[in-house]
């Protein structure tokens, strides 16, 4: 059954099956639709329209005719901002519909996705300001001729969006893209496709220009390689698995397509023994538990300095037991469930094979019971000791609510450690030295650190990791914009 309580989420789920927006049009496309399932209850919310490879040529054509013969990428800077907070103003108008929907479809708590609504919101604003900044540049090198750079936007960007944090990471991709004069089509995970699908919505009511912001539904290896693969499309920007990305990225290059990959990790976060515990237990269990454990930049590796190891390990243990796991659309739930049953049994077996490698569970390792909700996808925060670094729970991503806890002897220690990884996407450091804090900064193989936090996020920041954690271009900040834009070196000579 449904459980919608806002009156237009219960009449967007009503349509039966969910079109998707293709050229300024809602298309029931001629595959056969896709369930959205909420994993609270195992039911789904409803069906989603399926595109299949005609209809990704259409929806790419359509972006590229936006592109050659529409008003977007011609606009000034000014108007292309307005245009932008047009949109931005009915996604703030529209914060609490956003939110119940990404709920209903991922199984976060409320409050959280709530807050992803409102930093989805922020990043808008951010590029709908920074549209006004991109400029060019003149640099004066011959006394023969006038030299000077222009930027412009690079044609059709195909944004392939994971399940995990579904608005965001189509903000992330769609914003600076937009901003940036280009025309994008959006295909985000076919569990998932919800909220990209209610910004098309808001895209439309604000008279946005046809062709222009495009989201297609539809499973990855047929739908999202084709889009991908699809010779219109210039630019490819994915967030997901890092199989996946790897994949993609192999085809991609045999076009030269540019290619923007956000792939997984398995974050270091580290805690020594002069760090601030009452800051550093909360904010170390947070680290890993906030999202479920869903999310790329989770501190899933908790390194701890041998002299306060069993007081943080009691200070997480306790913290995982008061959280409040609940109905995700409940106000007071703290922890929701994970995105189905089926991975709930993958993060299950993960804990039970780590066990059979010797680790001990702490705290947590089953499902957990929910009165009302008895096929929801619950499991309680999980924490394991003893786990030899080598083995498999230590190394690869899990993704779910599963901390492991390494001791360390000391700083240089903790480096070695954290930098033994294939992954380099973020990393935490806890202590009341701040010259030691930064130096250990530098040293991390990761593209985000943070000090004596963990989680922390601003759309003027780069987010993104070195490693098999992603390419090497940033999400977010000024730096995500020129993964949009072409620059062209133009000489004039004197006359
Ligand atoms: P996934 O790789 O299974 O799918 C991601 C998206 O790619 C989905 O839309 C899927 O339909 C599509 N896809 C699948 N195969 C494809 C193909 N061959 N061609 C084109 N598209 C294809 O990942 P997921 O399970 O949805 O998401 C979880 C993963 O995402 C985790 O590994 C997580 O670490 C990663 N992630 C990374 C970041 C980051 O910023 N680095 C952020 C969030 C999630």
């Amino acid at each position: 059954m449904n459980r919608a309580r806002n009156a237009q989420v219960k009449e967007i789920c009503s349509a039966n099956p969910v079109p998707y927006f293709v050229d300024g049009m809602w298309s029931l496309g001629s595959a056969p639709a896709i369930a959205v399932i909420d994993p609270a209850n195992g039911q789904p919310v409803c069906e989603v329209a399926c595109a299949d490879e005609s209809e990704v040529d259409r929806a790419v054509r359509a972006a590229r005719q936006a592109f050659d013969h529409g008003p977007w990428p011609k606009l000034r800077p000014d108007e292309r901002a307005r245009a932008l907070e047009r949109w931005a103003n009915l996604v703030e108008r529209d914060s609490e519909v956003l939110a119940e929907l990404e709920t209903l479809q991922t199984g976060k708590p409320i409050r959280e996705s709530r807050g992803d609504v409102a930093r989805a919101l922020d990043g808008i604003r951010f590029y709908a300001a920074s549209a006004r900044n991109i400029r060019g540049e003149v640099i004066d090198v011959s006394d023969r001729h006038h030299s000077y750079v222009v930027s412009s936007p690079i044609g059709v960007v195909a944004a392939i969006v994971p399940w995990n944090v579904p608005i965001v990471l189509t903000i992330s991709k769609a914003a600076p893209a937009l901003a940036a004069g280009n025309c994008v089509v959006v295909k985000p995970s076919q569990t998932t496709p919800l909220t990209a699908l209610h910004l098309a919505k808001l895209w439309e009511e604000a008279d946005l220009p046809r062709g222009v912001y495009n989201v297609i539904n539809g499973p990855g290896r047929s739908v999202g390689e084709a889009l991908c693969l699809h010779p219109l499309v210039t630019g490819i920007t994915f967030t997901g698995g890092t199989d996946t990305g790897l994949h993609l990225g192999e085809l991609a290059a045999r076009q030269n397509k540019r290619v923007m990959l956000e792939l997984g990790g398995k974050s270091p976060n580290i805690v020594l023994a002069d760090a601030d515990l009452q800051k550093a237990i909360p904010g170390s269990a947070n680290a890993i538990f906030y999202g479920q454990g869903q999310i790329c930049a989770a501190g899933s590796r908790l390194l701890v300095e041998d002299a306060v190891f069993d007081q943080v390990v009691d200070g997480i243990i306790k913290h995982a037991e008061a959280m409040r796991i609940g109905d995700p659309l409940d106000e007071a739930t703290e922890f929701g469930c994970v995105t189905s049953l089926s991975h709930r049994d993958e993060l299950l077996g993960w804990v039970e094979r780590a066990v059979a490698d010797g680790a001990r569970v702490v705290t947590g390792g089953t499902s957990a019971d929910v009165p009302g909700l008895p096929n929801g996808a619950f499991m309680k925060p999980t924490v394991l000791v003893d786990v030899p670094a080598d083995a498999p729970i230590s190394c690869e991503e899990v993704f779910g609510p599963v901390l492991v806890v390494q001791r360390i002897k000391d700083a240089d220690h903790a480096v070695a450690l954290a930098n033994d990884s294939i992954f380099g996407l973020s990393a935490g450091v806890w202590t009341k030295n701040i010259g030691l804090a930064r130096d250990i900064a530098g040293r991390l193989e990761a593209g985000v650190v943070w000090i004596n936090d963990y989680g922390v996020f601003n759309p003027a920041m780069p987010f993104g990791g070195v490693k098999l954690s992603g390419s090497s271009h940033r999400e977010w900040s000024h730096l995500a914009l020129d993964a949009y834009l072409e620059h062209k070196s133009i000489w004039e000579a004197n006359s």
